[in-house]
């Protein structure tokens, strides 16, 4: 494989020959004296009659946002006991949160506010969450959603799912675009986009499918999209934008890797499609560079792969005598690298003394080829005396191995995260300072997760050539943590247990894996230097593109390119 490497700087160089300044320089934001975006608190907030206006034109789909939970609280005007019943037995399932227009997976986001609840005389707050919500299904209300936020100077967020692991798709006062129902999807037998090298079967999706739908639509066509792992996470959202690792990824890339094109409507509320040469510096930043930062995503035109049979190994093994169970880790971590260069994946959960993958995923493999590709790990399992147990079974195509190897994963969790990608050289080089670290973590009766994943340029020199974080081209292992937020904790505490996190374990993998990065779509709130740790040496670049498209901040998410130059207290955001 032939690999162009080119450096950010000059691509940007490359790219800014193409793009026009001037629309965006044209932006102007009404200011404050303390230059602050406005709140619902402020003077200047926009009256009952602009927002009638803005409902007006976006034909009617403006909401006001009220909490989800709010149907449990005798205070609120949706009371309804029955109601609040359905609400609390379901808050952990994510299919709730993802189709109301404000809802959150991570309730710390939105400062806990107005939880389900039994006691109905306790009271509940907007919290952080946004105050209106625009139900968008074509690109004229986004248009319109923007350029009211950017005249009046509030908040805007898009959410999609709600599924942002830092809580980016929630903000206090804000305006949100909600996306989920963008639900188009054209496939095309013939798509050809020369300056990326590609010519072939490809799909135009709508910013709001869920990667069920978009699974289901692909299975149907006998085509695979390279896209998540869980049912109710966006394709096109923050997923995509950020990166998107896949159980296709160590075979055919990031899912940044396949996007041929995109219709975006930027800060200045223009509709702009993007592409290689239209808009190029979009086409690059969007695809890695982080959602809710360059623009609004309409859709995106990606490529589909041919449906290939895939083998699933949801193997496990465990062992009470702890230093075997090590040894076998140790092992285990040594034929990885070997199977993801074969384009395996492996999804797997841990304890001090016992591993289950979700499953190792094999496409284009039967099970004696994966059998046969862990046949010593077996020898060393059984010289170990460490049970395990290893049934694969082999799929006709990628939906049905999809579909029943990922189980739902909860929402409504009190918890925070910290994750790092760990390159390959040093998991093969430092295999046992990498188990040390999984140690240090699984003693403290915590599971870490690890995924792994060599995505590299394998969707081609062109293709590849996006706003991906570097460090996933020398992944090895994506390990990540999730530890539990105290139920009660206050602002402080919260921030005091993210602090303690990275310092006393994070900074422990960070120490032997120099350089190396996080991703972003999965990392501590409070990552440091989250400018190298998330965006590497794309970083300068996409700064320049922030600063060009959206000089004032229209869009703004936490850790997103740019956001420096914020600060949020309290929720409320201002210039630092
Ligand atoms: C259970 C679970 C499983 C996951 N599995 C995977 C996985 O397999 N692979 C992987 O790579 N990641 C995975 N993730 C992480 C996932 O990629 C991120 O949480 C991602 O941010 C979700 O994007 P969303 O659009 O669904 O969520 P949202 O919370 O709605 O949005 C996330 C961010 O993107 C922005 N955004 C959303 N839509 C748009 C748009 N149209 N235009 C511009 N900005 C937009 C939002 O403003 C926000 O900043 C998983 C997360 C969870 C909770």
């Amino acid at each position: 494989m032939v690999f162009i490497r080119v450096s950010t700087p000059l691509l940007f160089g490359a790219i800014a020959a193409f793009f026009d300044i001037t629309s965006a320089a044209a932006v102007h934001k009404p200011r404050t004296a303390s230059s602050c975006k406005i709140s619902p608190t402020d003077a200047a907030w926009p009256s009952e009659s602009d927002w009638a206006a803005l409902n007006t034109t976006v034909s009617g789909r403006l909401i006001k946002v009220v909490p989800l939970a709010s149907v449990c609280y005798e205070s609120e005007l949706d009371y309804d006991a029955e109601k609040c019943t359905y609400v609390t037995d379901n808050w952990m399932s994510a299919s709730l949160h993802v189709s109301d227009p404000a809802s959150i997976m991570a309730p710390l986001f939105s400062n806990n506010t107005c939880l389900p609840t039994s006691d109905p005389t306790a009271s509940c707050t907007q919290g952080f969450y946004p105050s209106y919500s625009i139900n968008v299904t074509d690109y004229t209300h986004v248009q319109a959603g923007i350029n009211f936020a950017r005249k009046n100077n509030i908040r805007l967020v898009v959410k999609n799912t709600g599924h942002d692991f830092l809580g980016k798709s929630t903000a206090r006062g804000a305006l949100s675009l909600w996306t989920h129902n963008l639900k188009d999807v054209t496939f095309y037998d013939s798509y050809s986009e020369p300056l990326l090298g590609y010519k072939g079967t490809a799909a135009k999706v709508g910013a709001g499918i869920e990667v069920q739908e978009a699974y289901a639509k692909a299975n149907a066509e006998g085509v695979m999209f390279v896209g998540g792992e869980q049912k109710t996470v966006g394709f096109i959202g923050g997923y995509i934008q950020g990166g998107g690792h896949s159980p296709l990824s160590s075979k055919y890339g990031m899912a940044a890797d396949q996007v041929l094109a995109m219709e975006v409507v930027t800060a200045d509320g223009v509709y702009r499609k993007v592409g290689p040469l239209t808009n190029p510096d979009l086409f690059w930043a969007l695809r890695g560079g982080g959602g809710g930062t360059f623009a609004v995503v309409i859709s995106m035109t990606v490529r589909t792969w041919k449906d290939i049979p895939v083998t699933t190994l949801p193997l496990t093994f465990n062992s009470s005598n702890y230093e075997n169970f090590w040894k076998a880790m140790i092992a285990f971590h040594e034929v990885l690298p070997n199977m993801a260069d074969k384009g395996i994946y492996t999804y797997y959960m841990t304890s001090n003394t016992s591993l289950s993958c979700i499953p190792i995923f094999a496409p284009d493999m039967t099970v004696s080829q994966v059998n046969g590709l862990l046949s010593s790990f077996y020898k060393t399992l059984d010289t170990l005396g460490v049970t395990y147990n290893a049934t694969a079974t082999q799929y006709k195509g990628f939906y049905d191995a999809w579909y029943y190897s990922f189980g739902p994963e909860p929402a409504g969790l009190q918890s925070g995260t910290i994750s790092r990608l760990v390159p390959r050289k040093v998991l093969e080089k430092n295999t046992e300072g990498v188990m040390s670290y999984l140690q240090d973590l699984t003693n403290t009766g915590l599971t870490a997760v690890g995924f792994s994943i060599q995505p590299e340029y394998k969707a081609g020199a062109l293709m590849s050539l996006n706003a991906v974080n570097p460090a996933w081209r020398q992944n090895g292992l994506h390990v990540i943590s999730g530890y539990i937020v105290p139920a009660g904790s206050t602002p402080a505490e919260v921030e005091a247990l993210r602090d303690y996190w990275v310092t006393e374990h994070l900074s422990k993998i960070q120490e032997i894996t120099p350089g190396a990065g996080a991703y972003l779509s999965e990392a501590a709130y409070n990552e440091p230097n989250f400018q190298q740790s998330f965006y590497g040496s794309h970083y300068p670049g996409l700064y320049v593109v922030k600063k060009l498209r959206d000089p004032n901040s229209v869009l703004y998410a936490h850790t997103g390119v740019g956001s420096e130059d914020w600060v949020e207290t309290d929720g409320i955001l201002c210039e630092a």
